[in-house]
């Protein structure tokens, strides 16, 4: 899969002629994997209907952690499903650090998520100092543990998961495909210890952190790297299509 996350980008006009440069690029292809494109909530259904009957599919990027009722300025998963998306981002470490979300409110997210039909993308991953300490392995562990190993397995087989190092992310500063291999590697043994093997070796399981259309080629060919979450380079047509081209 390689997935987009516009962030805070793009008004409704903006978002519109982009998708629309897209489906132009890909019009003539049939994409080796699954493509995604991350929006803010107000473009759901309007992209959502703009690629009907492309292999494009729609991923909202938050939902909110309670189902309906008095949460002002809140989007529940419910309402992103009735926009047409499929999926839904959640734990970015950008909601994880501004917006305070707990390994208990992520929980709470990705069940709602699931309940409504939609497909989490869950990301985890560690900032620079873990990552200076050598701590990586035992924050993405618990990540998962805190928010989506309580999931009976075929709740599980509807999640991707996303392995953002927080130090990567619009920085410029990519990991190394064989740093990527690694903690890929052992975020699938983590989910095989509790799923089994045959689920571990299904999960989707993307690389995000500064992937542009010039070193996607070597992070994908990692055998554990299925893929990409990608912020900037999705904000272009072109950059977005070569990074589906190089999965
Ligand atoms: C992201 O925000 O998920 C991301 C990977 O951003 P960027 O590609 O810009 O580093």
């Amino acid at each position: 899969m390689v997935a987009g996350n516009w962030k805070m980008n793009k008004t409704l006009q903006d978002g519109i002629a982009l998708v629309s440069e897209l489906k132009a690029l890909l019009a003539d292809t049939t994409p080796k994997c699954e493509v995604v494109i991350g929006t803010p909530f107000i473009h759901l259904a309007t992209v959502a209907e703009m690629v009907k009957g492309t292999p494009i599919k729609v991923a909202a990027e938050n939902c909110a952690d309670k189902a309906s009722g008095a949460y002002t300025g809140e989007v529940s998963a419910e309402m992103v499903k009735s926009t047409g998306a499929e999926y839904c981002i959640i734990g970015h470490s950008e909601r994880r650090a501004y917006y305070h979300e707990t390994p208990e409110i992520l929980r709470e997210k990705v069940l709602l998520a699931l309940a409504n039909g939609l497909k989490p993308i869950f990301c985890i991953g560690e900032v620079k100092e873990q990552r200076e300490a050598n701590q990586q392995n035992e924050v993405v562990k618990a990540q998962l543990e805190g928010s989506v190993f309580n999931l009976s397995a075929e709740e599980f087989a509807n999640v991707t998961l996303a392995y953002e190092p927080v130090w990567a992310i619009g920085t410029g500063l990519t990991a190394t495909p064989a740093q990527a291999e690694e903690i890929h590697a052992f975020v699938r043994s983590l989910v095989a210890n509790r799923y089994g093997k045959e689920l571990a070796d299904n999960t989707t399981i993307l690389y995000g952190g500064s992937c542009n259309a010039k070193n996607a080629a070597e992070l994908f060919a990692q055998p554990d790297v299925d893929g990409g979450l990608i912020g900037g380079a999705s904000l272009k047509a072109p950059d977005f299509k070569a990074i589906i081209d190089a999965r």
